[in-house]
This record gives C-alpha cells, structure tokens and sequence, in this order.
C-alpha cells in the first residue's frame, strides 16, 4: 500500500497527490468543477506542490468564502451518520497522513468536510462531579450519545447511575431506521452507550454482570447486561466483533436458561458471524433487524505490528505491512457501506430516515499498544468509512455526516529517539518519521490524554460542529436536526 504510493508520488509528483482528491471530490458529476457543484461542496486540500517551491505546499488555492457559504445547508437532517475514531486526536490524523499520504497529503474521507471545530471531552468524577480531565471511552461515548457527561466507566448513565436515552433509542422512537456498527467487540463502550445503560463498561454479558453491575443485572430486576440490552434496543442492524459474549446464557427474564445467540435468533433477528452473510444480506428493519458479529473479540486489523521500542527510532525505517488475518473479517468501509445500503434502502429508512453510528475502534487500542503500524491501519479503515458516508450523503443531500474522536491519545511526531518508546517508519514521501510513545514505560499501558479533538461535519446542521464545542454538544445537535427534518416532513 504505502510502497505503492510512495513509489506513484515520487515519481508523479503533484499530480499523482491531487488525482484521487479530484476524483472524490466530483464523484459521478466528473464534468462539473467541485467548487461549482452548489449543492453540496467537499473539501480538498491536497498540497499543490511541489512542496519546497514558493507557494507549493499551500492547500488553499483560492478563495473559500462561496464554498463554505455552501457548506451550511439548514439544520433539518433526514439522516444522521457519525463516525468516531476511537482515539483519534490530531495527532494520530497526522501520522496517519504523513505515512498513507504525505505531508502534504490529503485523506478524502477525513479531511474533505467543510465544516470543522474543536470539541472539549473532559468527563466528570463519579464521586465530585468535578472535571476529569483524560477521560475514556465509556464517558465520551456517553456524552454524544445523551448529552450528559458523566463518570468514566460508566455506558449512558449519569453520575448517580440513571439511565440516559440515547440518539439511536431517540431516533429510533421517533421513527428512523438505526444503526451501529464498530469493529471491536459490540459490547465495547463506543458501541454500548448507543444501546445500553450499564454503571461499568465491562458487564457485556449476564456473567459480568452479576459480579460487577449486580444493580443492572436482570435476575436484580435491572435492564440486565450490554449484550441483552442491545436485543431489547433491537437496532436494525449491528456489526462488529464479540459474539463470544453471545455464548453466555441468560440468568433471568423470558429467556433464562438460553444462550444470547439463540435468544437473539428467537426473537427474529438475522445472527450472521462470517464475511459472506454480510455480503448477502437484504434487508435489516425491525422484522428482521441484523445482528453481524464477525469475530469473538475486536476484530482483527489492518497492518502488522510495528510497536515502539526504546531505542526504536535508531533502527532502519520500517514500511507497514498487511496483518493476513484481516482478510478474514470485512472492512469497515465494507460494513458500513453495507449499513447505508440496508438502512437507507429499507421502508423505515426512506419513509423516516436513519441513524447511523459508524466506529473505528483500534486506533485506540494499538495507540495502548505503541503498535504504530496498527494506529495508522485504522486511522486508514476510518477514512475509507468516512468516503462512503460522504459519498452517500452528497447524493442524498438531506444527510448530516460528522466525524470526530472520543479523546486524545499518546503518539507524538517527534525529531528523534526519546526516553520513552519510539519507532521509525518510511512516509509516502519517501522520507522518515519517527512517532514516540511517552506516557507509559512499556507497550500496552499507553494513557489516553486531554487535549481537545477535531471535529467535523458535513450537510444540514453540520453548521453547529464548527468552532469550539464540547462533546456533550454533538446529541443535541443530532436531535434537533432529526426533529426539525421530521416537523418539515411530517
Ligand atoms: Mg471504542
Ligand atoms: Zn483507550
């Protein structure tokens, strides 16, 4: 892959860099100049290089002011699609860049929204309600899945343990077609806090449960674990990895004594675990919702590991390469294409619309990991899921896509070897970069961190993403765009 692009940009220059942004950017209306297409303007900001000539590593090269006046197109959305990438803070945007693209370089999913902001993340301590200021995944989810920041750990419940509603249960009762795809575990926090309401992100299944939310569990008279919660929420459709929770067997309600497979196939959904029932599906609605699980745990990667070590960046610079197993599961940008199609297909979805939430999970776990390899090969799958959000929602026009982070994480750019972890790799430039790993003195403990993350939106209502917003801002604007396209079509 990056050899390819390397080898492509070396020798064609400019040119090659601003092919493929061209050819995203017109989509199907090849004819008509992008910042022409009135309707609906995407970014591209590829360096027109070369980038060491005056002028050459400018992005913009004219004037801005009619296509961000384009970019706001009203706030009533018919259809929501959010995508996060779990630990994507500007800096992992950036290695991922300089290593895929270039530094000069340009994703076409990531970077081709028009409308960008910085959103706070912070969440609250359980105990204080006082700041936390390097939250994790459960809380952040929380926020823009319910407006409510709350502790970490903690799956769409405030800080005294009350169940929030969330924009998918919201959207779904006001009629649209719901989706949630990610490629960890489903019970995994990104995923849970669309669909679940747990006190601790770890009770995915009854077992858990009982030992650690035992107020949540079922047999308690509680909403029972992750996994059983996300039946009763009965979203249309659902992909991911961690069908191993689905083994277990319910403790109490009307399938005690069941497996949550089976439950799950008894109470009508489609239960499909492997790449060729995703490719032949056809329909995922409330008759028959969809539940894809298409392997045990967090589904496998893109890259090979390349992890840090100390002294990393004085060894050669390495090239990322394929990890095999990946080929076994489907892509991101595969399922969530397959998530649109289905949704936007089915009668709910193209009477009322839908809500889509679309994770790449492991940018997180291999930046723990100081796996850079891993970090930049999901940073990858989410651009690619990004282009086929946006490649829809150009055409349907009526479609809110944002594109944000949960937190910041550990990788950093830095010149040369530090006291920490490091590693070196070769960039689509054909130079070098090294990526240090300093918030932890071994793989695998690497700290989430606090600095604020981008986000970014495109179509109705992506006008409320720009500037300054916290996280908690992110639900309110997906409801009030839901609401108000509903009032305009009711
Ligand atoms: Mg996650
Ligand atoms: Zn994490």
């Amino acid at each position: 892959m990056s050899s390819h692009s390397t080898l492509r940009n070396l020798a064609l220059g400019a040119a090659a860099l601003s092919l493929p942004v061209a050819l995203v950017a017109t989509g199907a209306d090849a004819h008509n100049h992008p910042r022409r297409a009135s309707a609906s303007p995407l970014i591209e900001r590829a360096a027109a290089g070369p980038v060491d000539q005056h002028g050459g590593a400018r992005r913009i090269t004219r004037d801005q002011t009619q296509l961000i006046a384009d970019a706001v197109k009203g706030s009533a959305a018919k259809n929501v699609i959010l995508v996060i990438g779990d630990g994507m803070g500007d800096s992992e945007i950036t290695v991922a860049r300089n290593y895929l693209k270039g530094a000069g370089g340009f994703f076409p999913g990531i970077d081709a929204l028009p409308l960008t902001g910085q959103l706070t993340h912070y969440s609250v301590e359980r105990e204080t309600g006082l700041p936390d200021y390097t939250p994790d995944s459960a809380a952040t989810g929380t926020a823009w899945a319910t407006g409510t920041k709350t502790y970490d750990n903690a799956v769409s419940v405030d800080r005294n343990g009350t169940p929030q509603q969330t924009v998918l249960q919201l959207a779904k009762k006001g009629g649209r077609a719901t989706g949630n795809v990610s490629t960890s575990e489903i019970q995994d926090a990104t995923p849970a806090v669309q669909v679940s309401h747990v006190s601790l992100r770890r009770c995915y299944g009854p077992v858990a449960t009982t030992a650690s939310c035992p107020e949540n569990a079922k047999e308690n008279g509680g909403l029972g674990s992750i996994s059983e919660q996300l039946l009763d929420t009965r979203p249309d459709l659902t992909f991911g990895g961690g069908s191993a929770t689905f083994t277990e067997v319910a403790k109490a309600g009307q399938w005690a004594g069941q497996t949550l497979a089976d439950q799950a196939r008894a109470r009508g959904f489609q239960y499909l675990t492997d790449k060729a029932g995703l490719a032949s599906l056809k329909r995922a609605d409330q008759d028959k919702p969809v539940l894809g699980l298409f392997s045990p745990g967090n589904m496998p990667v893109r890259f090979a590991p390349l992890v840090a070590t100390r002294g990393g960046a004085d060894l050669p610079a390495a090239t990322c390469q394929p990890e095999p197993t990946s080929a076994q599961v489907p892509s991101l940008r595969e399922m969530t294409g397959k998530a649109i199609e289905l949704l936007s297909k089915s009668r709910t979805g193209k009477k009322n619309g839908f809500f889509l939430q679309v994770e790449s999970a492991s940018i997180d776990k291999k930046d723990h990991a100081a796996d850079l390899c891993g970090q930049i090969g999901e940073t990858q799958q989410l651009d690619e899921a990004v282009t086929k959000a946006l490649e829809f929602a150009r055409a349907d026009k009526n479609t809110l896509v944002i594109v944000t982070a949960d937190h910041a994480h550990t990788s950093q750019i830095v010149d040369g070897a530090t006291p920490g972890l490091d590693a070196r790799v070769r960039t689509a430039d054909g130079a070098e970069m090294v990526v240090a790993y300093g918030t932890s003195a071994t793989a695998g403990g690497m700290q989430h961190t606090g600095s604020q993350v981008r986000v970014a939106g495109y179509g109705p209502g992506a006008a409320n993403v720009v500037g300054l917003i916290d996280q908690t801002d992110l639900f309110f604007t997906m409801r009030d765009s839901m609401a108000a396209w509903t009032r305009a079509n009711r």
